[in-house]
């Protein structure tokens, strides 16, 4: 039997699971197996040429049981309706981890922004946020940037949010540039949490941060930041990847010079000749692997081959159930993409805390209570696993769920 790369039902058989396990009969499943609302909309841009090109676009809420729902909104061509409402669910389970007074949400639209003018995204920012207006809002759903967006197209949300409800409203959106009410830190907060948990897990094992050999697949926000605090923690990053390939030097590659020279996407191996596939780095000998790109490439397929001892999840879903229990089986410790990586929705929760206060914080104040955060997640999820005798993703996601399954339950929804 082939093996399920679907995101959105491999997500739902582990929700189901975690559920049960936490003792919830099958109404809260029925409940939590799906999002709650799911819109789709179709968004007309003009395009430079003059012609008119309409984009599809996606805004999926699991849960607000809890609160608003909060999540990115990711611009990619290969962004569809399943996944959008797998990523939703996701939401909801990192804003258990570290518990935020959130549910999940999360949009996506069919585009490939490296095709496009600063004009155009602009429109089509512009376009989606008019498209998915009568759903979102700062105290009902809060986007923030994901595969591909940045805090510039945040600002044009933001302002097309403020100029259609007639306020200024910093808080309808996180990931923002620092003057338009953006938090210290938000930009490299989803690889300060990986570097946080990376540090715990290492304590777990036994492992030396300094001269540790880390392989890190992908080099857009997650992935780039990350590889600069590992080297400046003194680990030796032996390998990095982006969409085209990878570039593996056993020494340590030089990151500063290799920061210096990617593009605003990410890309920066096209420059070299030397290069390996990112399935060659995913089998690379080291002691940390983290995937920080895409989806399932960590599948039953090379489970067997991963040479690491703890694998830390960045992107989210890169790891296939099967292969998750392959790996655990192993003794590998996996670390889920839905507690290494919640620690961008942790700064984006601060970043709007900051906007309804309009009050703001250090970068010190921050850093303080993102590492405070993931720390305590970081036990919350190793402990549940530990006592329960289950993988670490299991885990994760009976911490997760939760929090949403009560709200729930005292809402009188199940
Ligand atoms: N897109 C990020 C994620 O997948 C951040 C979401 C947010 O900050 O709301 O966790």
């Amino acid at each position: 039997m082939s093996e399920n790369l679907n995101v959105l039902t491999s997500t739902q058989a582990v929700i189901h699971e975690a559920l049960n396990k936490l003792g919830y009969d099958d109404a809260m499943y029925e409940l939590l197996k799906e999002p709650l609302r799911m819109l789709q909309v179709r968004i007309p841009v003009k395009m430079d040429d003059g012609t008119t090109k309409v984009f599809t676009g996606f805004r999926a809420q699991h849960n607000d049981a809890v609160g608003p729902t909060k999540g990115g909104v990711r611009f990619h061509p290969g962004v569809y309706e399943d996944e959008v409402k797998a990523l939703s669910m996701w939401m909801t389970l990192k804003c258990g981890i570290v518990d935020l007074p959130y549910g999940g949400g999360k949009g996506g639209v069919v585009c490939d922004p490296r095709q496009m003018s600063m004009g155009e995204l602009e429109r089509l920012s512009r376009g989606y946020v008019r498209a998915v207006s009568q759903i979102v809002g700062p105290t009902k759903d809060i986007p923030a940037p994901d595969v591909m967006t940045n805090a510039q197209i945040m600002a044009w949300m933001m302002d097309e949010y403020s100029l259609m409800d007639e306020f200024n409203s910093p808080n309808f959106i996180t990931g923002k540039p620092l003057v338009l009410g953006g938090s210290q830190g938000r930009d490299r907060a989803t690889a300060e949490g990986v570097t946080i948990v990376i540090k715990e897990a290492a304590k777990k094992r036994d492992i030396a941060i300094e001269g540790a050999r880390v392989v890190i697949q992908g080099f857009g926000n997650a992935g780039s930041f990350l590889a600069k605090f590992m080297h400046d923690l003194g680990a030796k990053v032996i390998a990095i990847s982006d969409a085209y390939g990878a570039l593996h030097d056993p020494n340590g590659l030089d990151i500063d010079y290799l920061l210096d020279r990617r593009d605003s996407f990410g890309t920066v191996t096209t420059l070299f000749e030397d290069t390996i596939t990112n399935q060659q780095l995913l089998e690379l000998d080291c002691d940390i692997l983290v995937p920080a790109a895409i989806e399932n490439q960590i599948t039953a397929e090379n489970a067997h081959n991963i040479n690491a001892t703890i694998v830390v999840e960045a992107a989210n879903g890169p790891t296939t159930a099967e292969a998750t229990k392959i790996l655990t089986e192993r003794g590998i410790l996996l670390v889920p993409d839905v507690l290494a990586s919640a620690g961008g929705v942790t700064v984006s929760y601060f970043e709007w805390v900051q906007n309804n206060q309009g009050y703001y914080w250090t970068a010190e104040e921050v850093e303080e209570r993102l590492e405070k955060k993931m720390v305590e997640a970081f036990e919350n999820v190793y402990s549940t696993a530990t006592t329960r005798g289950i993988d670490m993703r299991l885990a994760a996601y009976m911490v997760g769920v939760r929090r949403t399954a009560e709200a729930s339950r005292f809402r009188g929804w199940v």
